[in-house]
């Protein structure tokens, strides 16, 4: 048995307490967390806005770790630094699981939602659901990779074909999707909130051409990733997409969507959510960042804020408020 020191929800309240782990068993491992990132489905899980949320829990969905222990049949080796993410497990018998939609299996666990996660000491994990963290970065700075990185990329290959892309919500996912888009010879126009000078100014200097949030253009795009939780914005984004554009709605939570009118998604356009992220999804996306930068010598990007686990109540009252503006990332050790 190992104590692991962590912080947990219960009612929308944070509070300190021991998580007790059972031993590494099978294909399991048990990894020492360093780091584990912040994001918006944290405070999601805080609010009790995610229904299948099992509480009480310890969040964090972004965890970077040294695999410490190992059950009998791992291969892991010790010492190895990993990545988990939002997808803990699978049943890997289901329709979703044998048809490559394991995000959809209905026995599904999520790091930091239905099994605790990073804003502890140690965690155990089924070695499988684990994915190899590229060494050219610091540790911190992967933790915002694992959560916005990924989901933002199977955001964008649900739209891959299109050569110009809208994105609502310019947070982390948008921050680094768009320099892979961009990389990939996309063009990028970034919706942001009217006012939100710094975030403008940000995606100007990745490349974006920048245009305010509730803003009807005349050169429309041919797909649009909606990463704001704000269900108004579909009708923004379906009127700028082109004839046979897709709109994708990549958060895991969003305000109630008006009514739509049936002109504007006439023309065959498409809306598509898009829930949690497979495997392949995580494999795929450290892919591409290692391709980058193996031809370019070019780092996908998010500037990080590392705090101490201990001041994650502050933290988060500050988070709420938007005044961290970097990624917040907690250190664990
Ligand atoms: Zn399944
Ligand atoms: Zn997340």
């Amino acid at each position: 048995m190992i104590e692991s020191n962590g912080y947990f929800v219960n009612n929308s309240q944070i509070y300190k307490d021991t998580n007790l782990i059972e031993n590494p068993k099978d294909k399991e491992i048990l990894v020492e967390i360093l780091f584990c990132g912040l994001c918006r489905t944290d405070l999601h899980v805080i609010d009790q806005e995610i229904p299948f949320t099992k509480y009480p829990v310890i969040p964090g969905h972004q965890i970077v770790g040294k695999i410490i222990q190992k059950g009998q049949n791992s291969t892991s080796q010790i010492g190895k630094k990993v990545g988990i993410y939002w997808l803990y497990s699978t049943c890997q018998k289901c329709q979703y699981c044998n048809q490559g939609r394991e995000n959809l299996c209905d026995k599904a666990n999520f790091t930091g939602c239905t099994v605790h996660g990073g804003f502890q000491q140690y965690i155990k994990i089924n070695e499988e659901y684990v994915v190899d963290i590229p060494d050219f970065y610091e540790d911190h700075e992967i933790a915002p990779l694992l959560c916005a990185g990924i989901i933002g990329y199977r955001s964008l290959s649900l739209i891959e074909e299109c050569e110009t892309i809208g994105i609502y919500g310019f947070g982390s996912a948008g921050h680094i999707i768009s320099q892979i888009a961009i990389w990939q010879g996309k063009k990028i126009l970034a919706f942001i909130k009217k006012g939100d000078t710094k975030t403008a100014q940000l995606a100007e200097n990745l490349g974006c051409k920048v245009y305010y949030s509730n803003q009807i253009i005349n050169h429309k795009h041919q797909g649009s990733i909606i990463f704001a939780p704000s269900g108004k914005l579909l009708k923004i984004a379906l009127l700028n997409t082109t004839k046979g554009g897709t709109v994708v709605c990549g958060g895991i939570h969003m305000s109630d969507i008006p009514p739509l009118k049936y002109q504007w998604i006439w023309n065959e356009k498409t809306i598509k959510s898009v829930a949690n992220v497979t495997r392949q999804d995580a494999n795929n996306f450290f892919q591409i960042i290692q391709k980058i930068y193996q031809k370019d010598r070019k780092k996908i990007k998010i500037d990080t804020d590392v705090y101490p686990i201990e001041n994650i109540t502050q933290v988060i009252q500050e988070y709420r408020k938007g005044k961290t503006g970097k990624s917040v990332v907690f250190k664990l050790k």
